[in-house]
């Protein structure tokens, strides 16, 4: 069986990632159940785009459980026990398991160029742009994802101390991290699309009180607007038809245990 590559940092759209990694209608009562068991912190080093997809892949067979350092080899079993396959050691491939570390940022040498936050898959970092930015250290999951868009190299890893692992109730959390993320970029996006269809808008009304202008260059300047306004309610339409479902997977229970 190949192992997929590590999801390459630049092919790690947003708004990409974020549908990727929420339940769609189509996923069945055994990808929850698997999803349910793994970590939650969307980091990509099983090779998939994160947690979600690496479960979608396990229920189809397409992989093997033993690709998710963070959940260590409890998980690793776990998932094993579920998907009734022999555990197998976890694969160097995919990292080693580490106790749970957080980000820091030399806020000294940040720029504000707010890449670190657009990557961040659970809203653990503020700031904006041209301003220095921080982590929450409770909300983070020590994904790592925020380092390689930083163009400062100005965030690190540090454990957290006293050394513990993720738990069950670490992965809770981050998933309703998640929730709460895609629930505000949508938001957002809503509000930009119906931005730029109030824009058009407003420039058609404007073209048509122009007394100023040849025919044939009013007609020309309409023509451009009114595609930019058809293209604009076409995005919100599609964004609408493909809202995210709720991300909250059934069997997701609290335990305070090793993920
Ligand atoms: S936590 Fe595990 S399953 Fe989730 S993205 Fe990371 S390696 Fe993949
Ligand atoms: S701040 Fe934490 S959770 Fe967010 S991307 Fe960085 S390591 Fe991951
Ligand atoms: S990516 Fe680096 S430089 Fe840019 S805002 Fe984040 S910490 Fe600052």
């Amino acid at each position: 069986m190949s192992a997929p590559a590590r999801i390459p940092a630049e092919s790690r759209t947003p708004a990409a990632l974020q549908r990727a990694r929420l339940p769609q209608p189509q996923d069945n009562a055994r990808v929850q159940a698997i999803d349910a068991l793994l970590p939650q912190t969307q980091c990509g080093q099983c090779g998939y785009a994160g947690c979600l997809p690496y479960a979608r892949a396990l229920a189809q067979g397409s992989t093997l459980p033993n690709r998710c350092p963070p959940g260590g080899t409890a998980g690793m079993e776990a998932l094993s026990a579920l998907l009734q396959v022999p555990p197998l050691p976890l694969d160097p491939a995919c990292g080693a398991p580490r106790p749970l570390h957080v980000a820091r940022i030399d806020e000294s040498l940040c720029i504000g160029c707010t890449l670190c936050i657009q990557a961040c898959p659970v809203d653990a970092i503020v700031g904006a742009v041209k301003r220095m930015h921080t982590v929450l250290a409770g909300r983070c999951t020590g994904c790592d994802l925020c380092l390689p868009p930083c163009p400062m190299d100005c965030i690190q890893m540090l454990p957290v101390l006293p050394a513990r692992p993720w738990t069950t109730l670490d992965a809770g959390r981050a998933r309703e991290q998640l929730r709460a993320r895609a629930e505000r970029l949508a938001r957002e996006q809503a509000r930009n699309e119906a931005r730029l269809v109030d824009q058009a808008q407003h420039a058609l009304t404007e073209l048509a009180a122009r007394d100023d202008l040849a025919q044939e260059e009013l007609a020309r300047r309409t023509a451009i607007v009114e595609r930019a306004l058809a293209r604009a309610r076409e995005r919100r339409a599609t964004r609408a038809a493909r809202a995210p479902a709720p991300a909250t997977a059934p069997g997701a229970a609290a335990r305070e245990t090793p993920a």
